[in-house]
């Protein structure tokens, strides 16, 4: 027996010295150290033998298990060792070669066009409000001194939903909520961005959906000038500080008196040209002083209070920003129009 398991010994480890991989290695483990394997066998014969040979076989069995799984082990090890060392041959990374580029994208040209806007008023103390795009007619159109059989409620072809809840078709219904907010003591300085929605047909300078900007200032002694001097910023902060603006009478229902201001043409510098329609002066925005009765139903005063308001259309401002030629632009997306406006 002793020879036996000398024997087997001798033989499994001659097969540990030969593997050459590891799954030689495990059929190894198996086939010697197993239940099934021939050191198992040979101590299940240990009942045949004499007290006296019993513990010496036993403990020589032992002996040659260990030996046969140490050996298994450290060959394991050289094994992975060496495989590892391949691997890092065959993977090797050269550093010199130049990277792939990644594609980074960038915010749409209208939302850095809103950002920008932001900013500008931020800096001059405004805060930026949201609401619904779904919107009550009382906050669209009523709280608007619109109220219903307006005729001017025609101006905007409005999308409605059921009788009294429609898409809203400009921001102001904001500047309704933030003073009722308010509660009419307090003084209002924000501005608020967002989408808005009228029934038009689609064409080069008309969207069905498009963007606003709005912006309201209630306190009291606000005066036309402070509005002046608010829009006169904006416009050359954004256009630059050699454009002039001029204002015009205009009409809207809930400012009084209304005015639309015009920046003095780019291209031509005021002489005239296509852009311009031949004036010198192209149509940024429009606003006024709060109407009366607008102040009134948010719970203003309007003989303590009064204020300017002022709304503009992004699209129209990256338009003539950038030279875009079409509303469309800004929705069909394109990844090869929006690429160009993305900033390094
Ligand atoms: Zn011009």
């Amino acid at each position: 027996m002793k020879e036996r398991l000398q024997a087997l010994q001798a033989e499994a480890l001659t097969k540990v010295e030969e593997a050459a991989t590891l799954s030689d290695l495990q059929d190894i483990r198996v086939a010697y150290l197993g239940k099934k394997g021939p050191i198992t066998e040979v101590l299940r014969g240990m009942g045949k033998l004499s007290k006296e040979e019993r513990p010496v076989i036993g403990e020589l069995a032992n002996k040659v298990r260990e030996t046969i799984a140490n050996e298994l082990d450290a060959k394991k090890e050289k094994l992975e060792a060496a495989g590892l060392e391949k691997r890092l041959e065959k993977e090797t990374l050269d550093v010199t070669l130049p990277g792939r580029p990644v594609q980074v994208g960038g915010p749409h040209l209208l939302t850095s066009i809103v950002e920008e806007i932001e900013d500008l008023f931020i800096g001059m103390g405004f805060e930026i409000k949201e609401g619904p795009e779904v919107e009550t007619d009382y906050y669209n159109f009523e709280a608007l001194n619109l109220p219903k059989g307006h005729p001017a409620r025609d101006m905007q072809d409005s999308f409605y939903i059921t009788e009294e809840l429609l898409m809203r078709t400009h921001t102001s219904p904001v500047q309704a909520r933030t003073m009722g907010e308010y509660k009419g003591n307090k003084p209002v300085k924000m501005i608020c961005p967002g989408k808005v929605y009228r029934r038009d047909t689609d064409d080069a300078t008309h969207s069905h959906q498009f963007t606003q900007v709005e912006g309201l200032y209630v306190d009291k002694n606000v005066r036309m000038s402070d509005l002046k001097g608010v829009l006169n910023r904006f416009a050359k902060q954004l256009f630059g500080e050699d454009r002039e603006i001029r204002l015009r009478p205009s009409f809207f229902p809930f400012t009084e008196p209304s005015v639309e201001m015009d920046i003095s043409c780019k291209v031509c510098n005021g002489e005239g040209c296509s852009v311009c329609k031949g004036t010198g002066w192209i149509e940024i925005l429009g606003g006024g002083m709060v109407h009366p009765r607008v102040l009134e139903m948010a719970g203003y005063d309007p003989k303590v209070y009064n204020g300017f308001a002022f709304g503009m259309g992004p699209e129209r401002i990256a338009m003539l920003k950038y030279g875009v030629d079409d509303i469309r632009h800004f929705y069909t997306n394109d990844v090869r129009f929006l690429q160009q406006y993305h900033k390094a």
